[in-house]
């Protein structure tokens, strides 16, 4: 667990996604959850040390920042307005046969805690269209809209910290994944995120980092659109882009054990902005 500013704590090596929290007088906001089940209660465990756990935020809809909502029971999640369909989407597909049997071999500790009647579906309830501003123990917390890594994707700011937790939107030199993102969006977004001149960024993957690394994110999304454009520019079909090399345009590994496979992100990525460029040439 690292500390961040004076009143929030993340952990940055994880499987899955870099969760946070706040404390306050009132108790504790959270920023995603483990994706483990295992990781999920033990970081409970030590939140409830620094006071009540009030609320949860999700930044985005990717299984590794909501899986472990069930298992902060009772506690209020947080979301822009298009992640409930999705979360609702997601729980039952990431909890069936195959994903307990995966997990036997992958993370057998947790493998109790899966389906647990404890910890039911958790889904975001408060849902915020553009901008959601909370005050908690006299403390103030900003929940913005700034779609780019997805549709719903959220930053949570905390104006007395000067941190802001951005989901996907920053992967901070780990690998980029872009397999649903809107990558023009996402540069706008970045532009966002830097206008409100935090102190410190929480990424969604990889170390914190400063508004210094924002340029560099937005040059690996301009390198992969760039990269597209030229298979599209050559006349080549999705399926005939998938078979080029791999655009050598993000020089970072996947961090904390996303996939096992670059080539299958890599595909993912090419094969979204593939079908936006032509739907943009379409349109
Ligand atoms: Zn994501």
């Amino acid at each position: 667990m690292r500390r961040i500013s004076e009143r929030i704590h993340a952990e940055i090596y994880f499987w899955g996604c870099n969760p946070g929290f706040f404390v306050t007088d009132d108790g504790l906001l959270m920023v995603d959850t483990p994706q483990q089940p295992i990781d999920a209660v033990r970081w409970r465990e030590r939140l409830l040390e620094h006071g009540p756990i009030r609320h949860i935020v999700n930044t985005e809809p990717h299984a590794d920042h909501i899986l472990g909502n069930s298992y902060f029971p009772g506690v209020e999640v947080i979301g822009q307005r298009g992640m409930e369909a999705r979360y609702l989407e997601t729980i039952p597909r990431m909890q069936g046969v195959e994903r307990v049997e995966t997990m036997k071999e992958t993370d057998p500790d947790s493998v109790w805690l899966l389906n647990h009647p404890e910890y039911p579906p958790n889904p975001p309830t408060r849902l915020f269209d553009d901008e959601l501003t909370l005050e908690l123990g006299g403390q103030t917390v900003r929940c913005l809209h700034v779609p780019g890594h997805t549709a719903p994707q959220t930053a949570v700011f905390f104006p007395g910290e000067g941190v802001v937790f951005t989901g996907d939107n920053v992967f901070h030199r780990v690998k980029t994944f872009i397999q649903e993102a809107d990558p023009w969006q996402w540069l706008e977004a970045l532009q966002r995120i830097a206008a409100l001149d935090a102190a410190v960024i929480v990424p969604g993957h990889g170390e914190p980092c400063d508004n210094g690394y924002l340029k560099e994110q937005a040059a690996v999304l301009e390198g992969w659109i760039a990269a597209v454009e030229e298979f599209v520019r050559r006349g080549l079909t999705e399926e005939e882009a998938l078979r080029e090399p791999a655009p050598d345009v993000d020089p970072y590994p996947i961090g904390q054990r996303l996939f096992p496979s670059v080539d299958r992100v890599n595909g993912l990525n090419v094969s979204n902005i593939y079908r936006r460029l032509i739907a943009r040439q379409e349109a």
